[in-house]
């Protein structure tokens, strides 16, 4: 069913705490974690709890816990304090724009100088 965990997926494994995660923030939908391939000073994935292969279905089943994830984002750029300075939110949809885990997450890139347009 929509939003239920997938076995074979690895960020319902992470929500479970069946796979090890540096979590930084839970709520009662979101859960934001280190990137384990760090690709700036800050690099947190916030996703929700349920499952949505991306953003975009996510967004059209629960926009509630879509707006959650985006809160959160910020939330997470306050923490580690890189808002004043600029930083990014990226939800990279589909194989062709590099998404290699298909449960939907933001990608928050923060603490160094970021180009546009990104490659
Ligand atoms: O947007 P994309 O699907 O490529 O993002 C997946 C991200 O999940 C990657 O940045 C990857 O480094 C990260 N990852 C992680 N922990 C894992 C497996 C993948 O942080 N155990």
């Amino acid at each position: 069913m929509a939003g239920e965990p997938q076995a074979d997926c690895l960020f319902c494994k992470i929500v479970a705490g069946e796979v090890p995660a540096t979590v930084v923030r839970e709520t009662p939908t979101t859960v934001a974690f280190r990137d384990i391939n760090p690709q700036a000073p800050t690099h947190v994935l916030v996703i929700p709890r349920v499952h949505y292969p991306d953003a975009a279905s996510l967004a059209a089943a629960e926009p509630a816990v879509a707006a959650d994830v985006l809160r959160e984002a910020a939330q997470v750029a306050a923490e580690d304090k890189v808002d004043a300075g600029g930083y990014r939110v990226v939800f990279n949809t589909g194989a062709g724009a590099g998404q290699t885990v298909f449960h939907a997450h933001a990608h928050v890139l923060g603490g160094r100088g970021l180009q546009w347009p990104p490659g």
